[in-house]
């Protein structure tokens, strides 16, 4: 009978810790998922217990008892417990963290899974000043009540943080007027039927995509759902959940990062009546935890969240959608590095639902699945609400040269839509005012002194500022090499602002980058004065490439281009031309045609004319082909050991010894290429550098990594580096 428990606790180690169980509550009570505080080194740690043991490698007499269990109840159930099993082995990360990043912050710290939570908030009387003030030595009162007022409210994991006696200042501080609790409750219980507002006519391929999904619903099929912007996804998408809604099952709905709007969530409330559950970074843990609460009790038919949702859990799965499958937001850059929408393929899979991926420019990984028969392909191919096509030319900066950014044909075409009374939309991916700081008398460039990399002119901030590593410094007036007047060389969107402003005078302007929306609420207000066709000219970075409508927008002018087309990165081709057509989808999307401009001294480049002619698929079928030839993903499967050191020579002794290991385990059938710098070698002061692991397939290169990690762990090259592995990476380096 196993009477142990192998527990994953939030440390970066790659294994299960085994414990007695707590006192009072034998193995058997306790189910997989459960959590649990146990003793952790010196310190109390939370756990949750993955499986029950017979027999531990632990000597009998080191094995420490758990202390308690944290509620009755698992927080995971099985099938989604094992697909935390599951990916923290795929991608090779410590269990223990993977499971933490499925978790709301609340309850890694011990917070009750299933009590609606308690909440504290500085009374009226305490906001307004109405009350006698506190005993300067009264400490910990005071430190509560600061603590209260720098957010808008707290609840026992931010007390708790605070003092061992929170409950008494607590308790103090409400009998004396300055706290008050507040219960938040989720929406109440729909009626068993649910009200759904109607959504227009579907035609006919939207009508054949639902049924397709309809027919799928009690086994696993996976379907792209492919149709160019405004050719009613969402739409098909909605009329999917209906049914799913109806048939009082659950649907799991992923964003990319920034298409998670108030207006998408507002489509969808309006459609159904019922409580949404929606998970986002931006929201407060409060907000996240009962929005979890309300996807666990099956309480909200339909889980709306970004990249982390794939792990919301759901009473009564009935279908995944994940909305711009491409998006590479989906894939988790840092830490635990899983793909979202890869995951929520193996967890539809394992729940026998259907799963949608939908996109305009989908992945090659999708395409490459459909043509291999393991995907559906449904097509949408026209616009739903009749809206034509945009026509796209490319115009050739090397016979209109670009003053400030902007080729003649392109200014003629901007004073032609605005006088038709169009809005026009320019895309430039590069913030700040100009990307280098350029000396025309000696040719120096203002550098970061922590990356190789030049600093990008911010004029509004009056700052240099690094996008690698985010340094920030004074503009210098002069060259710091020879003291005469250095100037800002190149364009960035704050720039083209300005530009526009003095060629289109009095015409109203706005701009959407990071910088420009980095005050919280600044974006939706932007995107208001667009939607309201207020502004007339709006120009920004990939922020607006995602997700939004612009009905109003008949021109998009793309200034450069360029940048992407000789990318090293094997995916460089396929993110460039995914961002080229998601912004022309942005134009005419209502009555009036749309037309795209794009701006490029390679007129000729085959990337460019594909696009221009024949358009994405078109292009996708080349760059499949490419890949084919070159031995890249989705044609085998790889995996990149990097290091980071703030010298070279750790981070390369590190790899090379890496290397040489996998010469002493079973690596049949998997290549291993490097170590090679990273093409900018040194970003915030580290130098980096990667290996890259390749194979046919998934299966030797997953039995490579099992051998081949645990032996990288111990090494003592590796205690002198930062490193990380990530298997199927988005980006090389
Ligand atoms: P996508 O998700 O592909 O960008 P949407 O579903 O958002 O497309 O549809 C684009 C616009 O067309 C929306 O305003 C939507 O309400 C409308 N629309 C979608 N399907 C239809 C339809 N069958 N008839 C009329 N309008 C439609
Ligand atoms: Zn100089
Ligand atoms: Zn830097």
């Amino acid at each position: 009978m196993p009477s142990l428990l192998a527990v994953a606790i939030d440390a970066p180690l790659r294994r299960l810790f085994d414990y007695r169980p707590p006192a009072g509550s034998p193995a058997d009570t306790l189910e997989p998922g459960v959590r649990l505080w146990v003793p952790f080194g010196r310190r109390r740690a939370m756990g949750v217990l993955v499986e029950r043991r017979a027999q531990s490698e632990i000597p009998a007499a080191r094995l420490r008892s758990a202390i308690a269990t944290i509620g009755a109840e698992p927080v995971f159930d099985r099938p989604l417990l094992e697909l935390l099993v599951w990916a923290a082995d795929y991608y090779r990360h410590p269990i223990g963290e993977v499971i933490a990043a499925a978790l709301p912050g609340p309850l890694r710290t011990g917070a009750d899974a299933d009590a609606t939570t308690l909440r504290w908030a500085l009374s009226v009387a305490a906001r307004t000043g109405g009350l006698p003030p506190l005993n300067p030595r009264a400490h910990r009162l005071r430190e509560m009540v600061s603590a209260l007022e720098s957010r808008r409210d707290a609840g026992e994991a931010e007390l708790a943080a605070l003092s061992p006696r929170w409950r008494d200042h607590l308790r103090e501080l409400e009998r004396r007027g300055w706290v008050t609790e507040l219960r938040l409750e989720l929406p109440k219980s729909p009626a068993t039927t649910y009200p759904v507002a109607r959504g227009p006519e579907l035609n006919a391929p939207q009508q054949a995509a639902v049924a397709a999904i309809g027919e799928a619903s009690d086994r696993f099929q996976q379907f792209l759902l492919h149709g160019v912007t405004g050719s009613g996804k969402t739409e098909v998408y909605l009329r999917a959940i209906e049914r799913i809604v109806e048939q009082g099952r659950q649907a799991l709905v992923l964003v990319p990062e920034i298409a998670l709007t108030p207006q998408l969530v507002a489509r969808f409330a309006e459609r159904f009546r019922v409580p949404l559950a929606v998970l986002h970074s931006s929201r407060t843990d409060l907000e996240r935890l009962d929005a979890w609460r309300a996807a666990r009790s099956g309480e909200a038919p339909v889980v709306i969240g970004t990249r982390s949702a794939v792990f919301a859990p759901l009473a009564r799965p009935g279908l995944i959608v994940v909305d711009e499958e491409h998006d590479s937001s989906y894939k988790q850059q840092e830490g635990f590095r899983y793909s979202a929408r890869d995951l929520a393929l193996v967890r539809a899979q394992r729940l026998s639902i259907p799963a949608v991926l939908g996109s305009a420019t989908p992945s090659l990984e999708s395409l490459e699945r459909v043509r291999e028969g393991r995907a559906s392909l449904l097509t949408l191919p026209e616009r739903a609400a009749g809206a034509r096509p945009p026509t796209v030319s490319l115009v050739d900066l090397r016979r209109h040269a670009a003053t400030q950014g902007m080729a003649t044909p392109s200014v003629l075409a901007v004073q032609r839509h605005l006088d038709a009374g169009g809005q026009v939309l320019l895309y430039l991916n590069r913030r700040g005012y100009a990307p280098t700081l350029f000396c025309p008398a000696c040719g120096w460039v203002a550098p970061c002194p922590r990356c190789d990399a030049r600093l990008t002119v911010h004029q509004r901030d009056r700052l240099l500022r690094c996008h690698h590593c985010g340094k920030e410094q004074a503009i210098p007036e002069t060259c710091q090499q020879c003291g005469q007047p250095a100037k800002p060389v190149g364009q960035g969107t704050e720039r083209i602002e300005e530009t526009l402003a003095q060629l289109f005078p009095g015409v109203p302007l706005a701009r959407i980058d990071r910088d420009a929306v980095r005050r919280r609420g600044a974006l939706e207000e932007t995107l208001e004065r667009i939607r309201s066709g207020e502004v007339r000219l709006l120009v920004g970075t990939q922020m607006l490439a995602k997700g939004h409508h612009f009905p109003g927008v008949t021109l998009v002018v793309v200034l450069n281009a360029d940048q992407g087309l000789f990318g090293i990165d094997f995916r460089a081709s396929e993110r460039l031309a995914q961002t080229i057509v998601q912004v022309a989808g942005r134009a005419g999307r209502a009555e009036r045609p749309g037309e795209v401009l794009i701006q490029t001294e390679y007129p000729a480049h085959p990337l460019l004319t594909r696009l221009a002619t024949s358009g994405y698929d078109d292009f996708a079928a080349a760059a499949l082909e490419e890949r084919r030839t070159a031995g890249w993903p989705p044609f085998t499967r790889i995996a990149v050991l990097r290091a980071e050191a703030a010298r070279r020579e750790p981070a390369h002794a590190f790899l090379e010894r890496a290397r040489a290991v996998v010469q002493e385990i079973s690596a049949a059938g998997v290549e291993v290429l490097g170590p090679a710098a990273a093409p900018m070698e040194r970003r915030g002061g580290h130098y980096r550098a990667q290996l890259l692991a390749r194979a046919a397939s998934h299966g030797p290169l997953q039995r490579m990594l099992a051998d081949w990690l645990p032996s990288i762990e111990v090494l003592p090259e590796a205690r002198r580096v930062r490193w990380s592995i990530d298997v199927d990476p988005a980006e090389l380096f």
